[in-house]
């Protein structure tokens, strides 16, 4: 295997001291800090040529470099080596009898895949394996940090739109029969033409507390991370809290459908490896048709439904299967669109004579308020047709604050026409 030296990390315990050996003896260069919060570490990179040395600072005291320095004080603390292929590295090296911290590469930072090497089997060094993430053609979306979490008051009831990260979807399939040349305009393709998504869930406050779908969570390996090009490093828990929102607090989980996409975050895997129901005092609502569906799924449908997603649900007993529209707390009635999948379901908000609409898969981006913008995933075209129709007609008349589930700028907006032309016009 051909590996290249990425960068040495250093564990730092009095950074002051550290930067003035590093940049002001030696001279050299120190980049702005990155905070990597799931770790509560701060790392300074300095560039030495085609490598980089990098400087770890704890933010807290029950970082991995807290303990680190506690236990051996400060000094080198990992050297990583960049490889073209970490899945086949560690395939090589488990070939061989070598010890890993990572049987399996994970997601690592900006995209990245990593596995450690077990020191053990190293001769005393912390090895990482990376492979960096590819190239994009294009820069990121406009998102900061904040527009992932948008409050917005209906009436009576606080609607709060969180976001669990994004994920990249073929922009074929997300268009359908839409060309490339339009589509790409809106929605730029990445080197695999790819499109991303956002994974927006809403909550609901009112007489009670309600999540509509969870996104995708995190129980899915490196592998499909890099397959769907997966970026969680801001994800339901980090929007959740700041939306103020505990676990706890949630006393229902509906369900649009039971894609990965909307579905995965309904189930977490605990210490024990055990998958649960992540709301532990929740009630997760599901229409039965789309129970049915994605627990006998056939060869069109099988990639979108994963059984640890949902299947918990009902050894747990929590799982509450509707058959027909009706209202599922005052003001929030659940509504059938088909199209997407025989049983797709969206949900409409009323309070205080005002509307408002999570549509879900019936139109995933802004761009899908076009009649004729539907995706090639739906297993029934025309009734997506029918259903959006329908919908957009009543959503103009009424001034419906629509969600959009996967546009990765606009959460939430209202349609206008404009000289027989479709816009969304941004809501809050
Ligand atoms: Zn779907
Ligand atoms: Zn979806």
């Amino acid at each position: 295997m051909k590996a290249v030296l990425d960068h040495v990390g250093i564990a730092v315990k009095n950074l002051p001291a550290a930067l003035a050996f590093y940049r002001d003896a030696l001279g050299l260069e120190v980049e702005a800090p990155e905070e990597v919060t799931s770790q509560r570490v701060r790392a300074h990179f300095i560039p030495v040529g085609a490598s980089n040395l990098e400087l770890l600072e704890a933010t807290a005291p029950d970082s991995p470099i807290a303990k680190y320095l506690e236990k051996r004080g400060p000094g080198l603390h990992h050297i990583t080596l960049r490889v073209e292929d970490v899945f086949a590295a560690v395939a090589q090296l488990k070939a061989r009898g070598v010890r890993m911290i990572d049987e399996t590469p994970r997601p690592g930072a900006e995209g990245s895949t990593i596995a450690f090497v077990h020191p053990s089997a190293t001769h005393g060094v912390l090895v990482e394996l990376k492979q960096a993430a590819p190239a994009t053609s294009h820069p990121p979306p406009a998102t900061s940090p904040d527009s992932q979490v948008k409050r917005f008051s209906l009436g009576e009831l606080d609607l709060i739109s969180v976001c669990d990260g994004f994920i990249r979807f073929d922009g074929g399939a997300m268009f359908g029969t839409v060309p490339k040349v339009m589509w790409s305009k809106q929605q730029p393709p990445d080197e695999g033409n790819r499109v991303l998504l956002a994974m927006r869930a809403l909550v609901v406050r009112g007489a009670r507390t309600m999540i509509i779908d969870a996104g995708l969570g995190d129980k899915e390996d490196a592998k499909f991370h890099e397959i769907y090009g997966v970026d969680r490093s801001r994800n339901l828990d980090h929007t959740l809290a700041e939306a103020g929102v505990g676990v706890d607090d949630i006393d229902i989980v509906l369900a649009t459908h039971l894609h990965f996409d909307h579905a995965g975050g309904f189930t977490i895997r605990d210490a024990s490896g055990r998958v649960r129901p992540r709301f532990p005092r929740a009630q997760y609502i599901i229409r039965r048709g789309e129970w049915e569906d994605a627990t006998h799924p056939h060869a069109r449908n099988r990639a979108s439904y994963l059984r640890g997603n949902y299947m918990p649900l009902a050894d747990a007993g929590v799982l509450q299967l509707v058959d027909e529209d009706q209202m599922i707390m005052p003001g929030v009635r659940v509504r059938r669109t088909g199209g997407h999948t025989m049983h797709h379901q969206m949900v409409t908000i009323e309070s205080g004579g005002t509307t408002a609409a999570f549509v879900a898969d019936l139109m995933p981006f802004t761009s899908h308020v076009s009649d004729a913008w539907i995706m090639g995933y739906d297993l029934y075209p025309m009734d997506t047709l029918a259903a959006k129709q329908r919908f957009v007609k009543d959503a103009i008349a009424k001034e419906t604050l629509v969600f959009f589930e996967h546009d990765p700028v606009v959460a939430a907006g209202y349609i206008r026409e404009e000289n027989g032309k479709r816009i969304v016009v941004a809501g809050g």
